[in-house]
Formats: C-alpha cells, sequence, structure tokens
C-alpha cells in the first residue's frame, strides 16, 4: 500500500519494505475501565509503532477486549490517555474512523451475498476504498469472488472478515482472534496472509491467546493478565527473562555419582535420577563445553535433546498468580 502515509501519525519514509511507515501509530497511557464495581483494565500502558504487528496476548477474560475497543472508540475508557493515529477515539475528527479497519471476532454478513458484492458494498462506505479485486487477491479469495457467503469454509469466511477490513485502505488493522476456530491448514494460510499484510507496511494489533500466533507473526507484544500488563517485549526479549532460552537434556551412565560435581554448568542443571536438564542461553557453547567434558571424562552422554522455549512455555510461567507486576517487565 503505498499511501499509508497519509497519517499525521505515520509518516512514509524509503527505507526497509516498501514505503514502511515511522512515527507511533497507537499510544495507551494509565488506562483504567471498570463495570460496575470491578476494575477489569487497571493501568496499562503501551505504544505501537507505525509499521509494526503488535501482539496483544493473555487468557480469556484478561481485558483485551476492552483495550481495544477503547481504542476504536467503542469504549469510554474511566482514566488514562489514548491516542490513535494521533487522535483520540473518544473524541475523534470526522475521517478517523475510515482510517481505522476492525476485524471483529464475529462479523454479521449476507449468507446470499457474493464474496465480490460483499467486499465491493463494503468499498462503498469508504470515502477511499482499495481496489475489490487487489483486496481479494491478498486475502487469497480472488478464485472465490462469485461463491455465496454462506458456502466458504471457516477458513474462508475469516478471510472474507479481513478484506471487509483492509477495504477502507486502512492505516490500522485491528485483527481480533483471527485464526479462533481454525483447523490447523487454514490458520496457516491466515498466518501467511498476515505476514502479506504486515510487509505492506499497514499497523497490525494482533489480539490472540494462541501464544503460537504471535510468536510467529508479532514483532512485539504485551501480555495482559488480570488487567495489567504482565510482560512486553519482543519474543527474544520475554524469553532472555526466563534465565535460558533452550532446556539441552541428557542421560548420564548408571553409577557415574561423584563425577557430575565436575560437570560444567551443573549449577544450572536439574539432575532426577540418570536424566540432567539444562537451562541455557548458548546452546552451541554449553552443548560445546558439555561435549568436551564427557569426552574428557569418557562419560557417553545419551539421548540429547535441545528443545527451544515457546512462547507459550513463558506464558505458562509469567502468568502465573503472582506474576503481574511491572517489576517483571523487559523495557521496550
Ligand atoms: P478478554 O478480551 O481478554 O477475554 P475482556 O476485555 O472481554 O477480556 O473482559 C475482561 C473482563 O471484563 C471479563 O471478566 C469480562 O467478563 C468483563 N467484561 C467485559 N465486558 C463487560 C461488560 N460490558 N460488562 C461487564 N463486564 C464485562
Amino acid at each position: 500500500m503505498s499511501d499509508v502515509g497519509n497519517s499525521t501519525a505515520a509518516v512514509a519514509v524509503g527505507d526497509g519494505p516498501a514505503s514502511r511507515p515511522k512515527g507511533v501509530s497507537l499510544r495507551v497511557t494509565g488506562l483504567r475501565k471498570s463495570y460496575g464495581d470491578r476494575e477489569v483494565v487497571r493501568g496499562v500502558d503501551f505504544e505501537v509503532q507505525a509499521g509494526e504487528c503488535f501482539g496483544l496476548l493473555g487468557r480469556n477474560g484478561a481485558g483485551k477486549t476492552t483495550i481495544i475497543e477503547i481504542c476504536e472508540g467503542y469504549t469510554n475508557p474511566d482514566a488514562g490517555v489514548v491516542e490513535v493515529l494521533g487522535e483520540d477515539p473518544q473524541s475523534p475528527s470526522h475521517s478517523w474512523r475510515s482510517r481505522l479497519g476492525i476485524v471483529p471476532q464475529e462479523m454479521e454478513v449476507l449468507p446470499t451475498l457474493t464474496v465480490r458484492e460483499t467486499v465491493t458494498m463494503f468499498a462503498s462506505l469508504y470515502p477511499r476504498s482499495r481496489d475489490v479485486d487487489e483486496v481479494l487477491g491478498l486475502v487469497g479469495l480472488r478464485e472465490r469472488s462469485q461463491s455465496r457467503v454462506g458456502k466458504l469454509s471457516g477458513g474462508e469466511k475469516r478471510r472474507l472478515d479481513v478484506a471487509v477490513g483492509l477495504i477502507g485502505d486502512p492505516e490500522i488493522v485491528f485483527l481480533d482472534e483471527p485464526t479462533t476456530g481454525l483447523d490447523p491448514e487454514a490458520r496457516r494460510e491466515m498466518w501467511a496472509m498476515i505476514e502479506g499484510l504486515k510487509s505492506s507496511g499497514v499497523t497490525i494489533i494482533l489480539t490472540t491467546h494462541y501464544m503460537e500466533e504471535a510468536q510467529v507473526l508479532a514483532d512485539r507484544l504485551v501480555i495482559v493478565a488480570e488487567g495489567v500488563v504482565a510482560a512486553r517485549g519482543t519474543f527474544e526479549e520475554l524469553l532472555a527473562r526466563r534465565g535460558g532460552n533452550a532446556t539441552i537434556s541428557f542421560r548420564l551412565p548408571e553409577g557415574i555419582g561423584s563425577h557430575t560435581a565436575l560437570m560444567p554448568l551443573v549449577d544450572s542443571a536439574t539432575i532426577e535420577g540418570s536424566v540432567v536438564e539444562i537451562r541455557s542461553r548458548d546452546v552451541q557453547a554449553d552443548l560445546g563445553s558439555l561435549l568436551t567434558w564427557a569426552h574428557a571424562a569418557e562419560v557417553e552422554l545419551a539421548d540429547i535433546t535441545v528443545t527451544r522455549d515457546s512462547l507459550e512455555d513463558l506464558f505458562l510461567a509469567i502468568d502465573g498468580p503472582d506474576a503481574h507486576t511491572e517489576s517483571q517487565e523487559v523495557a521496550q
């Protein structure tokens, strides 16, 4: 998309992918929201750079939808400052909403219309829309353009939702749980489509409870738990905070006993019977020193495996009941 730079907050410059915009697209500071006497968003801060894919993660009920609806201007905050494309969603200018693309979890569209008719109808709602065929191509639905919406598979329907979200040529797209309910193949197709969207320079706010999805797609992410930011950073930063990013495991021969005292990395090892697990930040160096030791000590390390942490491991590690403190955050 060559004209994403028409935002006051996002000015296209010529480095990186074609017309990669620069600047802050979305900023949330001190955001709070209560329903009744229950505060469900309790002081949330984050910032999204133009052109990045930003992941908003958390379990069901964490507060993600409330935060997103406030950013979209559909819900009023109780406190805090929100700025989306340089404007306050509660009092936006006339054109502001047409610069947003919203892909909600469920979108009602008429089953009797064709794919093309549906996207064309939504295109007519915008002052400046993208070419319908181009958008259908982007979401991989060009060959289904004459199919009735009611005949689409779950994955195709979700891609149609994205097409509707993109047709107004938005500068920022809110993708709410884009792959919930899809089978693994449809999920991967959707990921490939979102990758394509990323390379076009549009800013993406991706809400998901699938850790793998955020790991694959998000440049940076926040994990929300019980209405606060429990962790933030890039995937690598979040993993580094765990004190390693992989586990090396192997079996020692029976009866090796006192030998293990001299084993490298013994301080970061968990030894249960003959099975050793070592948390590692540098797999190549740590494996090297272990193998050198084993060779010199004539110890056979059996069943060596290296398992890289996933975001799921990280999520489980930080989303415990005592984990919700800003002190654990990685600086942005
Ligand atoms: P998530 O999107 O992470 O699943 P939500 O923002 O939807 O979380 O919800 C956060 C909490 O706020 C939940 O406990 C939910 O039940 C509650 N909640 C959300 N919307 C309303 C509402 N309109 N009225 C009362 N409670 C709500």
